[in-house]
């Protein structure tokens, strides 16, 4: 049986293993953490968002740079680096922001999620997995009538394809999610994607590793960092780790999202990944809480209710990789979210504030590719905002052209 690691038990890896062992593979799941979703994974916006899609790079943040760069849009942050990856990274980021090019990554992602949104149905329905999936819709909320216009095209292009989205003003949106009458954000519009659904991506991670250890004899090796590869002439023969033996393999799929470029920073692939650093606060839900998934539009602001708590999560700093949390940053996040929705956020007595790094390519399309350099290396990493959505359709990818090999 081919043997086949999986370096990352973040969504994208535990999708990834669970589809190759499903597949017939022998799979060993490897993690530097104790346990599944620790990483970018655990306290991401929770949305499993089928019909967004939307890439970073897009014409409306091109508008909206000059505030960026000026430090006047407190949504975002550019920490500068005068390395030639970054400014490469960099314009590269910009060459995407053109509306053509916009749609193109926009569309792509789009059936990416449309697959995993297919093949994340077909595990629910076999594993019976919880992880307080819910599809509880989702509202994006347009604060002035030229942005929520604007819309109307993305709206129109992906209802052509399939999606189904529609347009509401202010009392069509309250009459839907009457928590919005208390929401102290300006609201000109909103957008309805019915079929959004979300989930705990943590939880989901912890959930179906356990299943697949149970049901499908796949092997776990959790608080070990892989070091590198052991090959023989161009091809991968086993992975290297500083504190065990080395583990050898015939095939890896490197799902170390954000980490990739420290795991094998001299393949291609991981120099076109940057981390995007985000935040999110979560508090017991209560009763002030809507139950349809929201984004705030003008503020980037996601909110989930997930279970019996309630998130909210946003923010984009761009900065060097390996530069660690600002907890400045979280009272930034407060302070938005609390603006909006007091009557959830002011008398919460529990608050669990959480930041990770989103794995960012430049046009927002994940790498799901055999390497370039290395036969048997396979990648499935740089999900950017929108990992947890695409993780099983890329797993599905990965294993199609391991299968195909
Ligand atoms: C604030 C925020 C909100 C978000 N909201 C959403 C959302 O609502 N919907 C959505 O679809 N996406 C969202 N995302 C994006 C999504 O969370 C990420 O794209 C996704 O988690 C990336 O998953 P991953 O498995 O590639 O990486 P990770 O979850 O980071 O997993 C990578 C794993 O690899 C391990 N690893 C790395 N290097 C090594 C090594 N050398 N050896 C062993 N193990 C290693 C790490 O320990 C880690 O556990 C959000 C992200 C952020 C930051």
């Amino acid at each position: 049986m081919m043997r086949v690691a999986v370096i990352g038990a973040g969504v994208v890896g535990v999708s990834s293993a669970y589809l190759l062992a499903r597949a017939g593979y022998d799979v060993t799941l490897i993690d530097a953490a104790s346990e599944p979703g620790g990483g970018a994974s655990a306290g991401n916006a929770a949305q499993l968002s089928w019909a967004y899609g939307d890439a970073m790079a897009s014409p409306a943040l091109f508008r909206h740079l000059p505030a960026i760069v000026m430090g006047r849009d407190p949504a975002f942050r550019i920490r500068w680096q005068f390395d030639a990856e970054f400014l490469l990274w960099g314009l590269r980021f910009l060459a995407n922001m053109p509306s053509g090019r916009w749609w193109s990554n926009t569309r792509a992602t789009l059936e990416l999620a449309d697959l995993s949104r297919r093949e994340f149905h077909t595990v629910l329905a076999e594993t019976g997995i919880a992880f307080d999936y819910r599809a509880a819709g989702k509202l994006h909320l347009y604060p002035d009538a030229r942005s929520f216009s604007a819309a109307a095209s993305a709206v129109a292009r992906k209802t052509a394809l399939g999606f189904e989205q529609t347009m509401l003003s202010r009392a069509e949106a309250e009459q839907l999610e009457p928590a919005l009458s208390g929401y102290q954000g300006e609201i000109a519009g909103a957008v309805y994607t019915p079929g959004d659904a979300l989930g705990d991506a943590a939880g989901f991670c912890r959930q179906l590793t356990s299943h697949m250890v149970r049901q499908h004899q796949v092997s776990v090796l959790f608080g070990r960092t892989v070091s590198g590869f052991v090959c023989r002439g161009d091809a991968l023969s086993a992975l290297k780790f500083a504190d065990r033996e080395d583990l050898p393999v015939d095939a890896v799929v490197v799902a170390a999202g954000p980490q990739i470029r420290g795991l094998a920073a001299d393949l291609p692939e991981a120099r076109a990944i940057r981390p995007v650093r985000g935040y999110s606060l979560t508090v017991p839900r209560n009763a002030s809480a809507p139950a349809i998934s929201l984004t705030d539009v003008r503020r980037k602001l996601a909110f989930a209710s997930i279970g019996d708590r309630f998130r909210v999560a946003g923010l984009a700093d761009i900065e060097k990789p390996g530069a660690g949390f600002d907890t400045g940053r979280f009272d930034v996040l407060k302070h938005a979210a609390f603006d909006v929705l007091p009557s959830v956020f002011e008398n919460a007595t529990d608050i669990t504030c959480w930041s990770g790094e989103r794995p960012m390519t430049p046009s927002s399309r994940p790498i799901i590719a055999p390497s370039r350099r290395l036969r048997g290396v396979y990648i499935n990493a740089g999900h950017g905002m929108l990992g947890w959505t695409l993780a099983m359709g890329s797993a599905r990818r990965i294993v199609d052209l391991i299968s195909e090999a």
